[in-house]
């Protein structure tokens, strides 16, 4: 059995004025130290760079990208994160 696993992305800016509009740029920016991101059409993408934009509580932070990793890497890259965050405290 073939499972669709493409999700269309739409637009984060758009889809909180209800307007599906397909993203094909990550807008990516930092928020209380972390960086986040949300997907935007190329529209949004340029009033994002040309403004700084408060109001994006619907943003995600940055995940590291999946790509068919073996388990024992992911829990080790996991582990090394919780170094590195010990490490800072
Ligand atoms: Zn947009």
């Amino acid at each position: 059995m073939v499972t669709e696993v493409f999700t269309r992305k739409y637009c984060d800016p758009h889809a909180v004025r209800d307007e599906k509009v397909e993203a094909t740029e990550v807008v990516q920016f930092a928020w209380e130290g972390t960086v986040r991101e949300v997907d935007a059409c190329a529209e949004c993408k340029k009033e994002y760079e040309t403004r700084f934009e408060p109001l994006v509580d619907y943003s995600r932070p940055v995940k590291k990208r999946r790509a068919s990793k073996p388990k024992a890497e992911e829990s080790a890259a996991k582990a090394q994160d919780a170094e590195n965050e010990s490490a800072n405290a």
